[in-house]
């Protein structure tokens, strides 16, 4: 391969190498630039000649300043860069370059399972809520023996999920805070694919009880209810009764389960979560701009597309207020920044705190850059909507869900409102989650052919101009489509990778 690199913008006075095995000195591109040493893949090249103090731009915005001179055909690595300050969230424009409607894109859908409420789910799941972690063992050794005793019974059902994880006691349960993490187990434990109902088992003395869990509305939880199982109950003698209570419970949801059936819905229907984890300088360049075309195919077919991510929105936020459908939105927007902000600062943490080493080691020199990549996911279309930390998102379009970018925490509380999950990677992670299908796309060609079972789609192949971005964005658009009608698996599915779920509590712990 002849020396390569990537200029995203035309005001860019820095690029990405692309040849897989870096270059060494001497090496000339076909405009001239030699290197004065060597580069590693996707680590930056200096263009030109910089005197310190000057202007590193990238996506066509400033990165940092030159910490001393650097000279053209030169690494241009995190050392050699200042951090610049955040954007200012004080007079930043509202709404004042709001993308016009995108053109509709009719005559596509997906087969999914309508509830009767109207939403769709994209996999027929028995999730077991839980209301503690105190009851996480109990709950998963009662799943181990429904998916090796009954699930076989029901052909029909995807698969048997403990929805289990470390909220629900020992917590400030009236704190501010703990409102993210109970919102964030409500949506989850009446999401659209685990039917119309949940399945909740409690410990009983837990500061989270069922009825806070689920209050009123859609799913009332009464003492009596056949599909709520109590471990301290007083009729209940032994761990036998126990696990024979929870089943009995199941087997009655799997007859229910077990009569759904997918069906043709629009693509209107799906709520695509965005996420990405392990990034590289490549990843603003190829996976995610590949992302935000399908983003804008989706929003095009009326469907939702969320994005999310505060500490990785933070620093492009002057790209994105000005993108909002109105002032109120951009103004909620703001607010969401500000909130994070603040917690950030509680917690005595600064913004080096991210990007993480391995992001670092995929040439990504600080947060600025690794933002101004990151926001290329949300496509190009006006921001219709911004969710708070733990809200469920109802609009349609584009929304910012306010989540942390922690891979795990996001999409703990994405899956409050997805029914399907596109997560882009530049380093690599085996990332999964058993509720919903997730899409993992890779930055890099090298990482698809490392990893040919774990990545579904490579859109390292843009940076090689072997395919372009329209190209791979439409091949995503097609492959959401495919995987939500369960007509194809992702790797993740295919191998059972599913992380933990993670809710996120900004309140204390007692
Ligand atoms: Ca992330």
């Amino acid at each position: 391969m002849d020396p390569l690199y990537v200029q995203v913008h035309a005001r860019d006075n820095v690029a990405i190498l692309v040849n897989p095995e870096g270059l060494p000195s001497g090496a000339r591109f076909p405009d001239g630039l030699t290197l004065t040493e060597r580069i590693p893949q996707s680590h930056k090249v200096a263009l030109r000649d910089f005197n310190q103090g000057d202007a590193v731009i990238r996506y066509g915005q400033i990165i940092g300043h030159a910490t001393r001179p650097i000279r053209a055909g030169s690494w241009v690595r995190e050392d050699l860069l200042d951090l610049p300050a955040a954007p200012s969230l004080d007079g930043l424009p509202l709404a004042t370059a709001v993308p016009p409607p995108l053109p509709k894109l009719e005559g596509y859908s997906f087969d999914g399972f309508r509830n009767s409420g109207g939403a769709v789910g994209t996999k027929n799941i028995l999730g077991i809520t839980t209301t503690v972690q105190c009851v996480a063992p109990t709950v998963d050794y009662a799943v181990r023996r429904i998916r090796a005793e009954m699930l076989p019974r029901f052909p029909g059902v995807d698969d048997v999920v403990a929805i289990t994880h470390t909220y629900g006691c020992g917590v400030a349960i009236d704190a501010p805070g703990a409102a993210v993490p109970i919102n964030t187990l409500r949506h989850i434990g009446s999401h659209p694919n685990l039917g119309d109902a949940p399945l909740v088992v409690s410990l009983g003395c837990e500061k989270l009880q069922p009825a806070r869990l689920f209050p009123d509305g859609g799913f009332p939880i009464l003492e009596s209810d056949p599909y709520l199982i109590r471990l301290q109950n007083e009729t209940l003698h032994g761990f036998g009764d126990i696990i024979a209570a929870i089943m009995r419970a199941a087997e009655k949801r799997l007859e229910q389960l077990t009569r759904r059936h997918r069906t043709a819905c629009p693509a209107s229907d799906l709520v695509v979560g965005l996420q990405c984890g392990g990034s590289d300088a490549f990843s603003g360049v190829t996976c995610n701009p590949a992302v935000g075309y399908a983003a804008d195919l989706l929003v095009r077919a009326g469907a939702t597309v969320m994005f999310s991510e505060v500490t990785e929105v933070r620093d492009a936020i002057h790209l994105l207020t000005p993108r909002a459908i109105n002032e109120d939105v951009a103004r909620s927007l703001i607010r969401e920044m500000k909130w994070y902000d603040d917690y950030l600062a509680r917690g005595g943490a600064d913004r080096s705190a991210n990007p993480t080493p391995g992001n670092k080691r995929g040439g990504l020199s600080n947060v600025v850059e690794k933002a101004l990549g990151s926001v290329a996911k949300a496509g190009s279309s006006a921001l219709m909507a911004v969710a708070s930390q733990g809200e469920r998102v109802t609009a349609k379009g584009l929304v910012f869900a306010a989540t942390p970018a922690s891979d795990f925490v996001c999409g703990t509380q994405q899956l409050a409102s997805m029914n399907m999950h596109v997560f882009t990677t530049g380093e690599g992670t085996p990332y999964g989650l058993a509720m919903v299908p997730v899409i993992k796309v890779s930055s890099r060609t090298a990482l698809a052919e490392r990893w040919p079972d774990l990545i579904d789609l490579d859109a390292g192949r843009i940076a090689t101009g072997n395919a372009s971005i329209e190209d791979v964005g439409w091949e995503l658009f097609r492959c959401i489509l495919d995987v939500a009608s369960g007509r194809r698996k992702t790797w993740a599915d295919h191998w059972g990778l599913h992380n933990a779920l993670a809710p996120f509590n900004p309140g204390p712990v007692t």
